[in-house]
């Protein structure tokens, strides 16, 4: 039995947007690329499952999108005269998520992967109506759930949350069965074999079950990156899919690079986690980072960037040219360059809960924006190192008190003496030794914040809306195997901070200095948060990945 799925709301408009009707003159052009070819009624295109190598675009007759649902055929979308099939897996060859199938006789345009993405790069009109369609047909599965993967678990369980972030934050759709919440769960549960001490559970594509995966585990599964050939030379390998990797894959491949991305979560890395970045140029009114790290992610695999995802580089072989990366999963990817932009992770405070505050009252930065955010209120700032001081100074400005935590007995041994002085003079900061914090409390934003002073046991509670964490950033390098020079913490050194005595401990072979963003070893460049004295911004980052190319291409001349 076949029902039709009730389309969700949309604006005519927005549906044309979704799914265009192409003009003769366009269908012309795409001939040129494709194969016209006669189908059956029936007849299947695309089984669902399968890698998404070919799109159609039907001259006659008609094609459906047919998934499987409980048991029954649903109708996702029908596509007549003109229209064509596809989403974005047809950037990334990934697996489709339901099966295509000509719903009458006629005759279509049979596009190959390849050919579509030389297509979009040579045609701007062409490539406006496929990016456009595509995203946004992503979007709409995901508003309607329409996925080949169910999660069993419970919205209070870390695990749970781990694997609705990891599938939310590389944009694939999912339904959620809440134990907590959803009736029927048993029966579901039963279905596949699995108890309620299994979860979280996710089911792929209906067969395959898996008891609290990994992450890594979860990518395979689903085929994330069975497109990808691991075994050729590239020109470039990017280590990290931030907003710096990213960068550096759409300008890398816009400029024909042979670009892979080796990232170990999803692409976006800390952005990605920023509910509204408002201070990156040309978004008057803020974009969330997700949004943000979709889009570049897109816009690198329109370019012909490969992008692997869930795959962590453990090591970096740099004793000979071509490098190689190893992965996570044993492989080594041999690269003629390589960017690293494995960023930095913030410290976090030890509280089991401090995720739901993230951005919502728990801060990692104290710009104009954060200080505009909690002017008049009571604030707290935890570190003791010149960030923390920093912090303290620029918001006591607006802010009506800043209590300093701080775990060791003072901020002598940490924090610059002209900050110390200025800490010490404001009667808006007050400063608390030996004290850490121990709860935070809130309903969708912090509301209260409980600290415990450490010499006397003392606990209070104070109801304070925020927190700015400024413990410092661990730098994504431990992978790096001593390979290139790194600063006291951890950071890459690059370009013109590398010292002559760095340069010949690292036995920097060219009579050549390095470039501006490479690191000690010729080839080898660092980009973004992970690089010593970066700005540790969105912009910032950005802009380092996109100049990094340019001495790329000479490095690769060389
Ligand atoms: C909550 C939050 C809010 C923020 N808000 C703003 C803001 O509003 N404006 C602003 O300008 N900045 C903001 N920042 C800072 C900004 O996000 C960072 O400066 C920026 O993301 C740095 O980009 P990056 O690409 O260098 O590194 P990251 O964003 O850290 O990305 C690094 C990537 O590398 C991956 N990786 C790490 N190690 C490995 C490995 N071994 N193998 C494979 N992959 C690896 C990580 O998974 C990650 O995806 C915010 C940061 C946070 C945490």
């Amino acid at each position: 039995m076949t029902t039709q799925l009730a389309p969700a709301p949309d604006t005519t408009a927005r549906r044309d947007h979704i799914y265009p009707t192409l003009t003769a003159a366009q269908l012309a052009r795409i001939a040129v690329h494709g194969r016209r070819r006669q189908v059956e009624e029936g007849e299947v295109l695309v089984e669902a499952g399968e890698p998404v190598a070919r799109l159609f675009v039907v001259v006659a007759g008609r094609i459906d999108v047919v998934r499987q649902s409980a048991g029954k055929e649903e109708v996702v979308v029908s596509f007549g005269p003109g229209m064509f099939t596809g989403e974005v897996t047809m950037l990334s060859g990934r697996h489709g998520l339901a099966q295509i199938r000509a719903a009458a006789a006629g005759e279509v345009i049979e596009v190959g992967r390849d050919d579509l993405l030389a297509l979009i790069q040579a045609d701007g009109e062409l490539n406006e109506i496929f990016m456009r369609a595509f995203i946004l047909r992503r979007v709409e599965l995901i508003n309607r759930g329409v996925g080949d993967v169910v999660v069993l678990g419970s919205s209070h369980c870390q695990g749970t949350l781990r694997i609705r972030e990891f599938l939310t934050r590389n944009g694939h759709p999912f339904t959620m069965v809440d134990l907590d919440r959803d009736a029927g769960v048993e029966e579901v549960l039963g279905r596949f074999h699995v108890s309620a001490a299994d979860v979280p559970v996710v089911i792929c594509r209906c067969d395959v079950v898996l008891r609290n995966p990994t992450n890594q585990q979860i990518a395979d599964a689903l085929g994330f990156n069975d497109a990808i050939d691991q075994t050729h030379v590239r020109d470039l390998v990017i280590v990290g899919a931030g907003p710096a990797g990213l960068a550096a894959a759409v300008y890398g491949a816009s400029e024909g690079l042979d670009v892979l991305v080796v990232e170990s979560t999803a692409p976006g890395g800390q952005a990605g986690s920023s509910s509204r970045i408002e201070n990156y140029l040309g978004f008057p009114m803020g974009i969330s980072g997700q949004e943000l790290a979709g889009r570049a992610y897109t816009q690198a695999e329109k370019f012909g960037a490969q992008v692997m995802i869930a795959k962590d580089a453990t090591r970096l072989a740099c004793d000979r040219r071509p490098y190689a990366l190893e992965t996570s999963d044993g492989q080594r990817v041999p690269a003629r360059s390589v960017i690293i932009a494995t960023g930095a992770e913030y410290r976090r405070l030890p509280i089991d809960n401090l995720q739901r505050f993230e951005g919502a009252g728990v801060y990692y930065a104290a710009t104009s924006m954060e200080a505009q955010l909690c002017a008049g209120d009571e604030v707290v700032v935890v570190g003791a190192g010149n960030s923390a001081g920093q912090a303290a100074v620029f918001l006591a400005q607006t802010a009506r008190k800043v209590h300093m935590l701080v775990r060791s007995g003072g901020l002598a041994d940490t924090m610059s003496r002209y900050l110390i002085l200025r800490i010490e003079d404001h009667p808006a900061i007050a400063l608390h030794a030996q004290t850490e914090i121990v709860s935070l409390e809130g309903n969708g934003h912090l509301e209260r914040v409980g600290w415990r002073d450490s010499e006397t046991g003392g606990v209070e509670t104070h109801a304070i809306r925020h927190v700015f964490t400024m413990t410092g950033a661990v730098p994504g390098t431990r992978w790096l195997n001593a390979c290139v020079s790194l600063d006291a913490k951890g950071f890459i050194k690059t370009g013109p901070d590398l010292s002559p005595d760095d340069l010949a401990a690292a036995r920097w072979p060219l009579p050549r200095p390095p470039h501006l963003l490479e690191t000690s070893l010729p080839g080898v460049f660092a980009v973004g948060d992970v690089r010593a004295g970066s700005l540790k911004r969105v912009a910032s980052a950005v802009g380092e990945g996109s100049i990094a190319i340019a001495a790329v291409h000479q490095v690769l001349h060389e």
